[in-house]
Parts: C-alpha cells; sequence; structure tokens
C-alpha cells in the first residue's frame, strides 16, 4: 500500500470511531479508566411500579450485548489507528503478510489476512 491508500484507510477508520462513539453515547457513558471501556448507564425508573420497572430493566439488558459489540469494534478500529502511528498498519498478526487493500477497504480494522481468519 502507498502512503495515499493508508491516508484514505485512515479518514475511514477515523469516521468509523466517531459514528461508533455516537452510537455508544446514546446509551452508554464513557468511562474514564480504562481507556476505551464503556458503561452503560441504566435509565431512572422512578415513578413506576415493580412490574414495570422489571420490564424496562429487561429491555436494557438487551442493549448489554450490542453496547459489548460496538466497544470491540471501537477497540479494533483504536488500534489500527495506533498501527498507523508505528507504521506497521495492514500486515497480518498472525503470518506477517500484508493485507490486501480491498479487504481493508472493506473493513479496515481487520487485523488479519484472508488465510489466516
Ligand atoms: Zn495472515
Amino acid at each position: 500500500m502507498n502512503k495515499k491508500q493508508i491516508e484514505e484507510l485512515k479518514k475511514k477508520l477515523e469516521e468509523n470511531k466517531a459514528s461508533l462513539e455516537k452510537a455508544l453515547g446514546s446509551f452508554a457513558k464513557k468511562d474514564n479508566v480504562p481507556e476505551g471501556d464503556w458503561e452503560t448507564v441504566f435509565p431512572k425508573v422512578e415513578g413506576s411500579n415493580m412490574e414495570e420497572k422489571a420490564d424496562e430493566v429487561e429491555e436494557y439488558s438487551t442493549l448489554l450485548p450490542v453496547e459489548h459489540a460496538l466497544e470491540i469494534k471501537l477497540k479494533n478500529i483504536n488500534d489500527a489507528l495506533e498501527k498507523i502511528k508505528k507504521g506497521t498498519y495492514g500486515k497480518c498478526e498472525k503470518c506477517g503478510k500484508e493485507i490486501s487493500h480491498k479487504k481493508l477497504l472493506i473493513t479496515p480494522e481487520t487485523k488479519k489476512c484472508k488465510n489466516c481468519v
């Protein structure tokens, strides 16, 4: 990959990062430590009866796996941005070969080449 291609992917990663943070921010608050960890904030359910409360909590708990998936994706994006800084971006973590540009265009945060996934 040339510098221009990496710059393009970096832009893509940063855009993805911003939209992920926005998505997480809609139902979670950002924790200070550790970095990148988000805690789901349960809504206050004052003034409703016990049954309603249980329903709301149950509904809310279905968001937890979603939050977790977004967190993992965000972490991978941060890792990729870190690699761009270090100059190791685009190399497979397993075999060390270059990951195809085509694959990176689809998922710029990918860590492994198509042979290792
Ligand atoms: Zn590989």
